[in-house]
Parts: structure tokens; sequence; C-alpha cells
């Protein structure tokens, strides 16, 4: 039977499953490490295929009832769940904090408001989800938006809050059941999410989580058929093995992967901003998918740039994720230090040169320094494929159409960023083949507008009426304005 519970900074938080509203314990565990200290966190129920099914039926069961709900009768149980969240904003802070690594602080200021509000969003704009008739000459459409069924949600370890509570808010808002398979590194507080669902009286079965390993309990439940919908962030390299999974059964799945963003400097850009905001693209050790980790720089300016970036980096404050004053903390797992020191050497190894960084941090065994690394071609693996950690590359161009060239010259299109005087670089933003890019800034997020990524950084887009197009099937009644008399002859 899966072990004691895990006490962290106080607070208690089940290593089980939550399925059908009760706690599930069983008999496989996996262990977890804390990437601040490497203590031995506890152990966490890997979900078995007896679970997963439990979960799918109890998913099933419930879909009825909760799809046939209201809008406003299922508001009032999100409003609820979020406020539940909202009253354990310690808990999954402290505890987010140890198992994945993120700054305490931006926790508390920024991950538990964003996850509260990814619920209430979504409960309030579901409201007007049926009322969008399109009214033609002849006919009313009815354009209903019906929930789908069972979704699963599968999420990373890099911020697993924010990113489960931002599927789950539109996927049960729309009045679908989930399942939700937290990552096997840091899935602690998807657990306590089961927790706020529990005290909200979300309805049993509404909300389920399965936790286990990817390649296991993961791997059972986008293969099953009875499952109608995936929404999966993560790597590419899983997202494949999933679109195979869920496309066996002509599953619909949503992708959000990873990226090599380009980070712009044209020559008018201010640098001083340009640098400062360069410096961020460090922040969570740099495992942040939408990082700007490829900074493309004119020229003319690059030695003050350099000069600039240096001095915002040499301040950073590296450390216990749990201090105030820190801004960087850990890599998450051991396996990540390996992947991230394995690109740094390959990448000195083939010519590249370390402006800073490029060593481990004596802070402990899982951080390392915030690293920029030049003399990079752009086929070089270091500038082609995603690290996920804090290393950045840093090349020069000397005309638009060279920075846009090397800005597009990747497999990835997730996110960019460029700098320069407003009309200029919104021209050369709008020619860069991304999901999503900043001018003059960075991480400006809103729940209604569209966030997702094109080419190998994924299928699909998350936010606003893009969740809700996802996690529903549209249907379309047609209603005649006259009196209609059906014929061999029209079209
Ligand atoms: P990962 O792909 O290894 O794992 C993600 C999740 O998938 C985990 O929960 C894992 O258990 C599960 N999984 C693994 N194999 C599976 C399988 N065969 N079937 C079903 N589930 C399976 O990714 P990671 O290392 O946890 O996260 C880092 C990656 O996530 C990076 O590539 C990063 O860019 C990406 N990411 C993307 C976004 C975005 O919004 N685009 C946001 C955050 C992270």
């Amino acid at each position: 039977m899966s072990s004691a519970f895990f006490e962290i900074a106080g607070h208690k938080i089940s290593p089980d499953h939550y399925i059908n509203g009760q706690r599930v314990a069983a008999a496989e565990s996996f262990e977890l490490f804390c990437p601040i200290d490497q203590r031995l966190l506890g152990r966490v129920a890997e979900g078995s295929a007896n679970h997963v099914d439990a979960a799918i039926r109890a998913a099933e069961r419930a879909f009825p009832t909760w799809a046939a709900l209201t809008a406003a009768e299922r508001k009032l149980y999100l409003d609820r769940f979020a406020e539940e969240i909202g009253k354990r904003a310690d808990a999954f802070s402290a505890v987010e904090s140890n198992d994945a690594g993120v700054l305490l602080s931006r926790m508390r200021h920024g991950v538990v408001p964003r996850a509260m509000l990814n619920i209430t969003w979504f409960a309030q704009h579901a409201l007007d989800l049926q009322t969008r008739p399109i009214d033609t000459e002849q006919a009313r459409h009815i354009v209903k938006h019906d929930p789908a069924g069972v979704a699963v949600i599968i999420t990373p370890w890099n911020s697993p809050l924010m990113l489960s509570t931002w599927k789950l808010g539109p996927a049960l808002a729309a009045g679908n059941t989930c399942i939700l398979k937290p990552p096997e590194w840091a899935p602690l507080t998807c657990s306590l999410l089961a927790d706020a669902a529990h005290a909200a009286a979300l309805p049993a079965g509404v909300f389920n989580v399965v936790q286990g390993t990817g390649a296991n309990t993961g791997a059972k439940l986008v293969s099953d058929p009875r499952v109608a919908r995936v929404s999966f962030t993560g790597s590419v390299p899983t997202a494949k093995r999933i679109a195979q999974a869920a496309g066996a059964n002509l599953v619909p799945c949503s992708l959000e992967l990873g990226g090599k963003s380009p980070f712009i400097v044209l020559a008018d850009a201010d640098i001083d901003n340009a640098a400062a905001t360069a410096a961020l693209m460090y922040r969570n050790a740099g495992q942040v998918c939408l990082a700007g980790t490829r900074l493309l720089v004119d020229e003319k300016i690059v030695d003050a740039f350099i000069t600039t970036m240096r001095r915002y980096v040499e301040n950073l404050v590296i450390g216990d994720p749990r201090d105030e004053a820190t801004e960087i903390g850990p890599i998450i797992h051991p396996r990540q230090v390996e992947r991230v020191t394995g690109f740094v050497e390959r990448a000195v190894s083939a010519g590249a040169r370390v402006l800073w960084g490029g060593a481990m941090h004596p802070f402990g065994a899982q951080y390392y320094r915030p690293t920029l690394l030049t003399d990079v071609k752009q086929g070089d693996e270091i500038v082609q494929t995603e690290v996920f950690g804090p290393v950045l590359t840093l090349q020069t161009f000397t005309s638009d159409e060279e920075a846009i060239e090397l800005a597009n010259g990747t497999d990835y299109g997730l996110g960019g960023v460029c700098y320069g005087e407003t009309t200029h670089a919104t021209a050369v933003a709008e020619q860069v083949r991304t999901g999503f890019i900043w001018v003059n800034s960075f991480g400006i997020r809103d729940l209604a507008a569209p966030f997702g990524g094109i080419k190998r950084s994924g299928i699909g887009r998350e936010g606003g009426d893009w969740s809700f197009e996802f996690f529903c099937d549209v249907k379309d009644v047609v209603v005649p304005k006259k009196p209609f008399r059906a014929s061999f002859a029209q079209q």
C-alpha cells in the first residue's frame, strides 16, 4: 500500500490517488526527492491498470449529471473550488517550492492567484458559451458547445499547479469530467488540488487524480478508447507517443510542447531594458517553455548589450527557492542536471565559447550557473534543441532579414521576444513564425488570448475560446426561419 502522508512545512499531503471522490492507496509506489537538497520526501502511488480503469469509470459515471448542469450551476462549484485553493495558498506554495524547486515568492504572488483565476475565469466565461447563434436570412444556427466527455490532463513538472488548473478550468466549466495525471518529479500540488476539490464538494468522479509515471500510468490513460480528449503539456518526444496512442482511437489531443524561442534585439532597442529582460530568461533555472533562449543581437550593439546583460546576470541571487531574496533555484532532478551539463559540454567541444557560467553553482548539487554561449552556428545542437536549463546562446545579425531567418531557423515555434523601436520591432515580430511573440516586453499573459506553438512546439491553442473549442463538441442546430421543404435539387 502507498506510504504515509508527506509532511512539508507543516502541511500534510496525501501520496494516494483521488478517484470517485475518495483517496485510493496503491500497492506500487515511487520515490520523490526534493530538488533543493536531494532529501527523500516520500513515496507516491503508482497508478495501475485497475486504478486507471476505476478513474475512467468514475469519470464516465459522473459525466451525464455534470454535463447536464447549467454553466451557472457548475460555476457555483468551481468558484468554491477556487476559494478552497486560495485557503490552501500557503500549502500550495510551500509544497511546489519543495517538490519542483519553484520560488516560494513566485508561488505566493504569481502562481496561486493565477491557479484560482484559471478556474474562476473559465467558469465565468462558460456562461455565454451557448448563446452565440448565427442568424442568416434563411435560418438560425444555434451553435452548441457540448462537453466532450472524459478529459485526460497530463502536465509537466516545471509548473504543475499553474498548468493543471489552466486545463482543468475550461474542461470542467464546459461540463467535462477530468482525470489529472501529475508529473512524477513534482506531483504533490496536484494531490492538494484533490483536497481542494473535495472540500468544494465537487461531485464524486467529476475530478480525479491518478498518480504515476508517464511511461506506465500516463500511457495507459491516453490509450484508453473511453477517453474523449487528451490535453498534454510536456516534451516533443512524449507528445509523439501520446499522439500515436490517442490517434489510434481518433481521440483529439491538445499538445503544448517545448520551445527554442528567439530573443531579438534590434539596433534601435532600449539596450538596458532588453538586457534586463534577457537576464530573466534564467528564471526557474531556465526550466520555462516560453523562455527566449536564443539571443539574436544586432552586431552594432552586441558589445554594449553583453556588458549590460552581464551586470544583470552577476547580480542574480541563486539559492534556496524558499528564501525571499532568491531569484533562481535548483534544477528539478539529477537527470535534468546531466542533460544540461551534457548540452554545454557538447557545445563547447563543437567550438562554442562560454561568455559566462558553463559550470555547476557551488550552492548545491542541482544548481547550475546562468550560462551564455557564443560562437555557435545555426545548425549546432545547442541552437536547435531545447535544453530546458539556464543556458542561452548568442548569435549576431546585420540585417532584419538575417534576424528573421535565424529566428525561424529551428523546428520549434512556440514564442519569441523582440526589442527595438516599437514600429520596427512589431514589423520584425510579425515575420517570426511562432505561436506568440512579445514586443518590448515579456510574459504578458491574458486568459482571453490564445497560447500555444506551431511546428514542433505543439498543436492547438489554449486560452479563452480556444480552450473551449478543444474541450467541446461544437454542434450546429439549424432552425429555418420560414417553413422549409427539402428537395433533391437543393445543394
Ligand atoms: P515530459 O514530456 O517528459 O513529461 C510530461 C508529462 O507526460 C509527465 O506527467 C509525464 O509523466 C507524462 N508522460 C511521459 N510519458 C508519457 C506517455 N508515454 N504517455 C502519457 N504520459 C506520459 O516533459 P517534462 O520533462 O515533464 O516537461 C518539460 C517539457 O515540457 C519541456 O519540453 C517544456 O518545454 C515543456 N513545456 C511546455 C509548455 C507549453 O505550454 N508549451 C509549458 C511547460 C513545459
